[in-house]
């Protein structure tokens, strides 16, 4: 059982709003841009031993990133992660998936 985990999840329980990768990373105390993308699968993998730790009560969601220019929103990501470009208006500015914590 990694701490980090617990961490991500200890985090995501006091925040009480949605927070982002990159606040995740903060609270962390990580900078190294290599670890912050591990952080996309920590995030994973915290959800599913929380789901499990609470008997499918709790789980951690992901609102997705979205298209700061024209609204697109990323709903079918192959893999978490903050996509480049809009496929629709290719801006490159994309709002980050958001992440908290929800009770089922
Ligand atoms: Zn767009």
């Amino acid at each position: 059982m990694s701490t980090r985990r617990e961490r991500i999840i200890d985090i995501l329980k006091k925040s009480g709003r949605p927070l982002t990768i990159n606040e995740i990373a903060y609270e962390l105390g990580l900078n190294d841009p290599k670890e912050i993308k591990h952080l996309y699968d920590d995030i994973v993998h915290a959800s599913r031993s929380l789901q499990r730790r609470s008997n499918g009560r709790l789980m951690i969601v992901m609102e997705p990133p979205k298209c700061a220019v024209c609204g697109f929103t990323f709903k079918e990501l192959k893999r978490l992660r903050k996509p480049s470009k809009c496929p629709k208006c290719r801006s490159e500015r994309i709002l980050p998936p958001r992440f908290l914590i929800v009770e089922t």
